[in-house]
């Protein structure tokens, strides 16, 4: 049994670290030229339920605990004003430790024999070849055959319609991203309304939401619910008039707040956010399956990386457990993934709208505060 993997993302790479700790060879095909291609993104929190079993699974708990980045499991949440209304510090109990998302994945590429991940393969298609085998097409025209694909790469899955006709959907809010860098010396008003771990500042239908990352960089996600057109007339080509434009709407808010918009060290970065159906699922096709983003992408709440190891550890788990056996692994899977999946896309539905609906703050508070 050969298990081929497309899209080294942390759902993926966790898949194959279990399935590497279980002897079972895999490669994973990853569309990026080499792990530094690109920017990893921010902090991920690591729950105590999906992702850090995931990692015990992976036998690299100690590993992560070393990455841990100690005190920024601290939130608070302001009003427009800058008013502090809720503020809990990081006093070590908490379940959700936060680590760099760029040295977890790094973690575990390290955790992997050389050559496991084939780096600028970006798969361009894929058929079904009968009895469960599929052949893989790549950007620079070579294919592949498979034994067991799984499709491991994200929101726009290429491996997905061999399983469902869904896509996601524009979900009526963005996210607009910006870093601050050096915070605390050269932005120490802003540094300190972030404070030492997550600041959260929503009202109905638009927030800025910022995370002290490592060396004092103030990274922000800026939320507005407005339409694609909305944005599309923003020009992004230029950064500062872009940022001076989002920055607008969040007129009358205080100055600390919105220089995490306008003060940007890096050019604001649009990210649309899409989600595909809730509860969405699929018919069993032979030899192939799907997990993280490509099978059940949701409005972000806290939980899709660590949803994604999950899955990545679960499969690797029944695969092992049915040597000799595909089809009965992935029923195994699948079986567990579609209700868990649901029933998480439905609680990302619910906490966007703690996060944003009508009652925001107060209900993000009651979100926080575990009252909601
Ligand atoms: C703005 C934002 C903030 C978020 N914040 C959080 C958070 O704080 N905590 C959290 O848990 N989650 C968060 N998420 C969600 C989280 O990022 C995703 O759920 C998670 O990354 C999914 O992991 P994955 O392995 O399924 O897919 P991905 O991380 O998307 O990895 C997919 C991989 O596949 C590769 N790939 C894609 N297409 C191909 C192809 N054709 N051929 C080969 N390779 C391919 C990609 O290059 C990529 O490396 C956030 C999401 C967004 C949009």
């Amino acid at each position: 049994m050969h298990v081929t993997i497309v899209g080294a993302g942390l759902g993926g790479l966790v898949l194959a670290r279990v399935l590497h700790v279980h002897g079972v060879p895999v490669t994973v095909h990853e569309a990026e030229a080499s792990p530094s291609a690109r920017t990893q993104g921010g902090m991920l929190d690591i729950h105590e339920h999906n992702g850090q079993v995931a990692l015990r699974a992976a036998g690299l708990f100690d590993e992560f605990r070393a990455l841990v980045l100690e005190g920024h499991e601290a939130s608070r949440v302001l009003a427009p004003d800058g008013t502090v209304l809720l503020d809990e510090p990081d006093d070590g109990t908490g379940g959700r430790p936060e680590v760099q998302r760029g040295e977890l994945r790094r973690m575990l590429l390290d955790a992997l024999p050389d050559g496991t991940v084939h780096w600028g393969h970006r798969v361009t298609g894929v058929r079904a070849l009968g009895e469960g085998r599929h052949e893989l097409t790549f950007a620079d025209g070579t294919t592949e055959t498979t034994e067991l694909l799984v499709g491991a790469d994200g929101a726009w899955s290429r491996i997905r319609p061999l399983l469902s006709d869904a896509t996601p959907e524009y979900t009526g809010t963005s996210f607009v991203e910006t870093y601050l860098f050096d915070g605390d010396t050269r932005h120490p008003r802003t540094a300190e309304a972030v404070g030492a771990g997550a600041m959260l500042a929503n009202t109905p239908g638009k927030g800025i939401q910022a995370h002290r990352e490592s060396d004092g960089r103030l990274h922000t996600y800026v939320a507005l619910s407005r339409p694609q057109d909305w944005f599309a007339a923003v020009d992004f080509t230029d950064p500062a008039g872009a940022a001076e434009r989002i920055a607008q709407e969040f007129e009358g808010w205080a100055p600390e707040l919105t220089a995490l918009i306008t003060e940007g060290d890096t050019d604001p970065v649009l990210r649309p956010l899409n989600a595909l159906p809730v509860g969405h699922r699929w018919d069993r096709v032979p030899g192939v399956t799907l997990l993280g983003d490509a099978a059940h992408l949701s409005v972000p709440n806290g939980e899709g990386a660590n949803l994604a190891m999950f899955d990545g550890a679960e499969l690797a788990v029944a695969i092992a457990a049915h040597p000799g056996d595909v089809e009965a692994a992935l029923r195994a899977y699948e079986g567990a993934l579609f209700p868990r999946s649901a029933d998480e896309a439905a609680e990302a539905v619910r906490d966007f709208d703690l996060c944003f609906g009508a009652n925001a703050p107060d209900s993000l508070i009651a979100l926080l505060t575990g009252q909601a």
